[in-house]
């Protein structure tokens, strides 16, 4: 049997949510944060061990007598906490023996070298996927979502509530809005003396906005004259507009950015809303 990534992403979350609804049923609410900790158990993995792993977000050891997922103490709890769900991912993946199964057109190549390179991506990819359902729910975060304006200031009240990062809450809040929204993670740009800012990351919008889900940046590069650079100098919210490419044509979106941490870490969030 040969999968792609869009089929073998939905039945790793399909999996995740199973082992949501058991842990909902299990405790008797379905209320955040949903942690780690809580699905390692459900799952019969023996315990989660801190340790300085150096570069290494978390690893899963395969003891006789069982599993055991040693986390990087050295990075915060939120971060922690989605590198075990990342590990609890593994463990669903070999369960549902999806490894062998991916198969995905972008791995059309004659390298060898760069298809390994890209299954291994694929299947960190689909770990991340069931991460994030383990603990941002679909349901439970639409839920925190409905009623409430797609904003940037959301972000870091869902981090907290979720107990994820800042990061993992707007790549959520892209996949699963109501409303169509793109979430963008802009870090220093290296070897720029006036500190421009690249794109690293782009997410969403969720599956359900097919046809706009190729909303790109025109410039994945942002000078220290641009006002989106404002989020990285200061700590405020900054709304501005970008072009952002979809086919053929180029159409201007209103865009809402903040910066985050401090020092190499430091990066600005952007949230990009086609529909206003
Ligand atoms: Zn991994």
């Amino acid at each position: 049997m040969s999968l792609n990534l869009e089929q073998a992403t939905s039945l790793i979350v399909e999996r995740a949510r199973q082992l949501v609804s058991q842990l909902v049923e299990d405790r008797g609410h379905d209320g955040p944060p949903f942690l780690s900790e809580e699905y390692a158990r459900l799952q019969g993995i023996k315990r989660i061990e801190k340790g300085d792993l150096g570069e290494v977000s978390a690893i899963l050891l395969k003891l006789h007598d069982g599993d055991v997922i040693r986390v990087n103490q050295n990075h915060n709890l939120a971060r922690q906490n989605f590198s075990c769900a990342h590990e609890i991912g593994h463990v669903l993946l070999s369960e549902l023996n999806l490894e062998p199964c991916i198969e995905e057109v972008e791995f059309r190549t004659f390298n060898p070298q760069s298809h390994a390179m890209a299954r291994a991506r694929a299947k960190e990819r689909l770990c991340d996927a069931a991460a994030a359902e383990l603990l941002m729910p679909e349901m439970v975060y639409k839920k925190y979502l409905s009623g409430l304006g797609l904003s940037i200031s959301l972000v870091e009240w869902l981090a907290n509530i979720f107990k994820v990062s800042i990061r993992a809450a707007a790549f959520r809040i892209a996949e699963v809005s109501v409303e169509p929204s793109i979430a963008l993670v802009w870090r220093l740009q290296p070897g720029t003396k006036t500190k421009a800012l690249g794109l690293s990351r782009r997410v969403g919008p969720g599956k359900e906005f097919r046809g706009k889900a190729n909303y790109m940046p025109v410039h994945t590069l942002v000078r220290h004259t641009s006002t989106l650079h404002k989020a990285y100098q200061y700590d405020g919210p900054v709304k501005c507009h970008k072009l952002f490419r979809l086919d053929a044509g180029v159409k201007r979106l209103p865009v809402e950015s903040k910066g985050f941490g401090r020092g190499e870490t430091r990066h600005v969030i952007s949230l990009a809303f086609p529909d206003r």
